[in-house]
């Protein structure tokens, strides 16, 4: 049998950050991953540190995040000089763009509420019509009403911070387990049991970050997830000048000069296929937001499959019945990678969550009896 402080199951960008947190605290850890097969996320996303859109009738999910863009800073370069991978990260603020007066009320509308449940704590914002707008982002359409900035915001070459995690895991002295897809286990407080790859790997610490597998891993530690999948589709032109100083919501370049236009959110099950319709509209939104983008090649399509709890709100728990075990579930795990890897896995290390994250149990899922 093979011992080790903690068990990450996953290792996609929530398990490799958790992963690379815990070795970076001192634990001997393990990744069990299911391997090529699985459907991941963490290969398909838009690359953005995104915080401008997250919390809105949920303040404690701004903080969070926010807590994770401002880790982020000091996680990039750490990872990079460990690890020597380049992982693009910018984080000099984002706009979103609005087209037609009615998204720009909205926008306005969604702003002033974040920035009135933010409360004491403050959330820094700023709408900007199109003349303005026009003269910080060259070949704005006329389409485009106005948009919403907030300092926070960034973006990350998300595929290289994916390496990186992993990398940084390995020389920490991790151990990556692949092709290990985790069906079964024994669980008792304080004492995770999985068999895998014809041996016993046990630890009394566990953290499931199986992304959509989380579903049905949760009942076997006591835990819930109850995790759905939801398409989004992404489109890359070729290379071209750069064009903008920061990333623009649904649109971002890449400091290479890929222009990245996404993404749309498809309840579809478990369908990867992409649809010629949605990648029309995904196209025509960024050419009315610039209209020179029409000249550009299409090079590469893909669609993916987010992880999305209920309410779109990460799910973090710690188990009642098995302490021990905890579990992970988001569907911004670029955004959220410095807090997973800098904050989560301290917390998993000390042996219990913060307090800050009690809302974000799946207790609030659970539905009072009817008296
Ligand atoms: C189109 C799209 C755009 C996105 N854009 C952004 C963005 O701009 N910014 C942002 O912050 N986030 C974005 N996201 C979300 C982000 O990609 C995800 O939050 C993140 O990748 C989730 O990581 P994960 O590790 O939870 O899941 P996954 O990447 O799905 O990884 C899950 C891992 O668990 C393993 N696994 C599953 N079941 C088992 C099992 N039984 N045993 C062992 N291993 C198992 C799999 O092998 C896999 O490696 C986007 C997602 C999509 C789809």
């Amino acid at each position: 049998m093979r011992v080790f402080d903690a068990i990450v199951i996953g290792g996609g960008l929530v398990g490799a950050a958790i992963g690379y947190g815990l070795v970076c605290a001192g634990l001997k850890t393990a990744i069990l991953d299911e391997g090529d097969v699985a459907y991941r996320a963490s290969r398909g996303n838009f690359g953005l540190v995104w915080v401008q859109s997250k919390g809105l009738g949920a303040p404690h999910y701004q903080r969070w995040t926010r807590a994770s863009a401002a880790a982020w800073p000091l996680f990039a370069d750490q990872l990079g000089e460990r690890t020597g991978i380049a992982i693009g990260h910018e984080q000099k603020g984002g706009v979103q763009l609005c087209l037609g007066a009615d998204e720009l009320a909205r926008r306005c509308a969604t702003m002033e509420q974040m920035q009135r449940e933010a409360g004491n704590f403050g959330f820094d914002y700023r709408m900007i019509e199109h003349d303005e707008l026009a003269a910080m982002l060259p070949g704005l359409g006329l389409a485009v009403t106005g948009a919403s900035w907030t300092p926070y915001d960034g973006h990350a070459n998300s595929l290289a911070l994916f390496h990186a995690l992993h990398r940084g895991f390995a020389d920490k002295g991790g151990s990556y387990l692949a092709n290990c897809s985790v069906r079964a286990a024994v669980a008792a407080p304080g004492d995770f049991r999985i068999e895998a790859g014809g041996e016993t790997i046990a630890a009394p610490k566990i953290v499931l970050a199986a992304g959509l597998g989380n579903a049905e891993l949760a009942p076997l530690f006591g835990l819930h997830a109850p995790v759905r999948p939801q398409r989004g589709q992404i489109l890359v032109t070729e290379r071209t000048n750069r064009a903008w100083p920061i990333p623009l919501g649904s649109i971002r370049q890449t400091p290479e000069g890929s222009i990245l236009l996404g993404s749309s959110e498809e309840e579809v099950g478990f369908d990867t296929g992409q649809k010629p319709e949605i990648m029309q509209n995904i196209a025509r939104r960024a050419v009315l937001s610039f209209p020179w983008l029409a000249e550009l090649q299409i090079v590469r399509a893909w669609a993916a499959l987010r992880v999305m709890p209920p309410d779109g709100l990460p799910i973090y728990d710690e188990s009642e019945r098995f302490p021990g075990a905890f579990t992970a579930n988001c569907h911004s795990g670029v955004t959220l990678a410095a807090a997973h890897a800098s904050l989560f896995a301290l917390m998993v290390a000390k042996g219990a969550l913060d307090p800050m994250l009690a809302p974000f149990s799946a207790r609030r899922f659970d539905v009072p009896a009817a008296v």
